[in-house]
């Protein structure tokens, strides 16, 4: 019997996992293709700062135009690129969009700095900090119209090597966000000893915190945690008038969240901005 369950058990497991490796083979094929091809494309996600209302930046949040499954969202192909040894040239493909899209909004008068998600595979790629140098060249932009966003566990893997690569991004002017913060394992000691410039609290306790004491007394704590250290916080995922007034009262610095815009393609970006200034400076009737 249990020979007979357990070969039955293998004969299934295989087949499913043959058919999952084939799938994800086959994906990541179409990705690398699709990022030499020019298929992947950003929609921006505009932060607001409190302190005068004004929009100070967006995050670049990468988006592939699949030729046969329309437009592919990250939990679809981040993955795929991160173990299929593409996020080396992904990051630079959205750096390279994201630097030209910011060039173009300064031009036209929007200083506006962006933010770019990084992997745990560039973060120990000694190379790294020389490419976003170049980059940053090649677009004419200063570093600190750049911010790296980086999540916790990606800080767990090889953390010598990952410190030293930020700290020289760091050193060159490279704003470097902790994302998700919160929903990691790394120490408060460890995150003194990080250059960083910003912390993004998840919105796990942002977007409850107005019914739930528990997650604004995390906020609060955060919040004060984030000026001690000389750090930004950026509050993700805020949904509701609410959520925002209370983040405001809290003295949080920056908001970013579905209630003030969900991430959007350039053009419409430039339209929220302008619909947004010309609002400012409407007379009431
Ligand atoms: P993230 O960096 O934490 O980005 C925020 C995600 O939360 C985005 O999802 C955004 O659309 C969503 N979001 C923003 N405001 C709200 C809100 O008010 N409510 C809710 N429910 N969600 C909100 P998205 O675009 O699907 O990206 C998911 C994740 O994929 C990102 O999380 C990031 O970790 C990863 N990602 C996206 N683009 C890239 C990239 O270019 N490179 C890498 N390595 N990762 C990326
Ligand atoms: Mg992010
Ligand atoms: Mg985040
Ligand atoms: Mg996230």
């Amino acid at each position: 019997y249990a020979a007979k369950r357990r070969r039955t058990g293998v004969a299934v497991y295989d087949e499913a996992r043959d058919g999952q490796g084939r799938h994800r083979l086959e994906l990541a094929d179409q990705l690398r293709r699709g990022i030499a091809g020019g298929e992947l494309v950003l929609h921006y996600q505009p932060k607001l700062a409190f302190d005068g209302d004004h929009v100070v930046g967006v995050e670049a949040l990468a988006r592939w135009r699949h030729p046969e499954r329309g437009l592919l969202f990250p939990d679809t192909f981040i993955e795929v690129a991160e173990s299929s040894g593409l996020m080396g040239e992904l990051t630079v493909a959205v750096l390279d969009l994201a630097l030209a899209q910011a060039r173009t909004w300064a031009d036209s008068g929007h200083r506006l700095s962006v933010a770019v998600n990084v992997s745990p595979s560039n973060l120990v790629d000694d190379r790294f900090p020389d490419e976003v140098a170049q980059r940053l060249r090649v677009h004419g932009l200063p570093a600190s119209a750049l911010v790296l966003e980086v999540t916790e566990s990606l800080l767990m893997e090889d953390r010598e090597r990952a410190v030293s690569v930020l700290r020289r991004l760091r050193d060159a002017g490279v704003g470097i966000a902790i994302d998700d913060y919160g929903t990691g394992y790394s120490s408060l000691a460890y995150l003194a000893e990080l250059p960083v410039t910003e912390l993004k609290l998840d919105r796990a306790f942002v977007g409850t915190m107005v019914d739930s004491p528990r997650n604004s007394a995390i906020v609060t704590s955060t919040l004060q945690l984030s000026h001690a250290l000389g750090l930004v916080l950026v509050a993700e995922g805020a949904e509701d008038q609410a959520t925002v007034d209370a983040l405001a009262d809290l003295g949080c610095d920056q908001v970013q969240g579905y209630h003030l815009s969900r991430p959007l393609p350039p053009e419409q970006l430039l339209g929220w901005l302008r619909d947004r200034a010309v609002r400012a400076t409407a007379v009431p009737a």
